[in-house]
C-alpha cells in the first residue's frame, strides 16, 4: 500500500543491540541512532521499535546516515581524520533520493 505513505517513509524498522535503528527504504537499508531517526522520521516512534539484531551495519561496518563517510565510526562532522570522505556522511537519505557510500568505492 505504497500510495498512502510518503516515499521516504521507512519500512522494516529494526533496532540493534548497539542502539542503532536500521530502516528499509525502497529496498535499501539505512542505519542511524534513535535521535537521528526521530529527526528524520517524525511520524515514527523509535521507542516502539523492537530490538532484535545483535549486530548491524552501524556497529559492524560503520555505515549510517549520521556516521562519518570515512568509516571511522565517528559521528558525521565529529570526525577529525580530515579525509575527503569526512565531508559526507556514510549514507544519506534526501528527498527520496538515496545515496549510499557504504561500498568500498566511497561513491
Ligand atoms: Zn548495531
Ligand atoms: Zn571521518
Amino acid at each position: 500500500m505504497k500510495n498512502t505513505t510518503n516515499p521516504t517513509e521507512p519500512t522494516e524498522l529494526t533496532k540493534c543491540q548497539c542502539g542503532a535503528i536500521t530502516v528499509n527504504i525502497d529496498g535499501n537499508d539505512y542505519s542511524m541512532l534513535p535521535k537521528t531517526f526521530d529527526e528524520l522520521f517524525p511520524n515514527q516512534n523509535s521507542a516502539e521499535i523492537e530490538e532484535k539484531f545483535f549486530s548491524c551495519n552501524y556497529c559492524t561496518n560503520h555505515w549510517g546516515v549520521d556516521l562519518c563517510g570515512c568509516g571511522s565510526g565517528e559521528l558525521f562532522q565529529k570526525c577529525y581524520n580530515n579525509l575527503p570522505e569526512c565531508k559526507r556522511p556514510a549514507q544519506s537519505i534526501e528527498n527520496g533520493i538515496k545515496s549510499c557510500y557504504s561500498d568500498n568505492g566511497w561513491g
